[in-house]
């Protein structure tokens, strides 16, 4: 009776699912539709709060790519899901204390919130340790690790005044140097920059500022001109300024318990 229960519970949250996927597909079709761009940017669906039965759930409704923002949830949850069977490829969204860098190298393939000079240092040095012990145990070679320069899209005298709580990134000023920083390791690739639309602006000024600075990045790092921009409440602005890859949580998987 329990069982059927659970069973009855599980393919209820799989037809939630499938149906809010289904609805955000809709909104970033229509929004590549009306800004006239013929390649669709790449879903990110966030699932951080939420089970690694969710995740599985996305992975067999055609999801590809999940992201998360703490390690120790991301971690167990990434290990559940694997055991599982399934593989999706997991992006680390969230803010990275250097001495988390390993801990975040064992599940992530993309980490979209790299903001300094030292947390570039601490990747740099576990990607080199993990290569350097697959090929000393004759394990496959690693991929590199994707990162993304995260960028703080606050005006300067907002960011001066420290008006309201930083959610992370580097001051537009600081991205030559990390992306030079980047380029000269040889386990990190460069694909391009994130950001999270400040509070209090309109998202789509704000998502413009992050394409011009894209287009600076790319004159000296050609291959870095993926753009990691878009939530649930702005992905049409996002897909409107040039994001090529969304990051949304809520609007697929539900309200989150606590803010985050
Ligand atoms: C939680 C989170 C998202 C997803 O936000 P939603 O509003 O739930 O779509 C995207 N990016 C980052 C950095 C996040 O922390």
């Amino acid at each position: 009776m329990q069982q059927l229960e659970a069973e009855r519970a599980d393919e209820a949250r799989r037809e939630e699912l499938r149906s809010s996927l289904k609805a955000v597909r809709a909104r970033i079709s229509a929004a590549v539709s009306a800004s006239g761009r013929t390649e669709a940017p790449q879903l990110i669906v966030v699932t951080k709060y939420f089970p690694a039965s969710d995740v599985l759930a996305l992975t067999e409704l055609g999801v590809s790519d999940v992201g998360e923002n703490r390690e120790q949830e991301a971690g167990p949850k990434a290990h559940a899901v694997a055991e599982a069977g399934a593989h999706p490829r997991w992006h680390f969204i969230g803010q990275l204390q250097s001495n988390k860098a390993s801990r975040v190298l064992r599940f992530a393939s993309e980490v979209h919130s790299v903001d300094r000079g030292s947390l570039v240092s601490a990747l740099d040095r576990a990607t080199r340790r993990r290569a350097e012990e697959a090929e000393s145990s004759g394990a496959p070679t690693p991929e590199p690790l994707g990162c993304y320069l995260q960028v703080d899209l606050r005006d300067a005298a907002d960011r001066q005044a420290a008006a309201g709580p930083s959610r992370g990134g580097a001051g537009p000023a600081d991205l030559a140097r990390l992306a030079d920083q980047v380029a000269a390791t040889p386990w990190l690739a460069l694909r391009g920059l994130m950001a999270v639309a400040p509070l209090g602006e309109e998202p789509r000024a704000a998502f413009d500022r992050l394409a011009a600075l894209s287009s600076v990045l790319t004159a000296d790092h050609p291959e870095a001109g993926e753009i990691s921009a878009g939530m649930s409440s702005d992905l049409e602005a996002a897909v409107a300024a040039g994001a090529t890859r969304l990051r949304i949580g809520s609007d697929v998987l539900g309200r989150r318990p606590a803010l985050g």
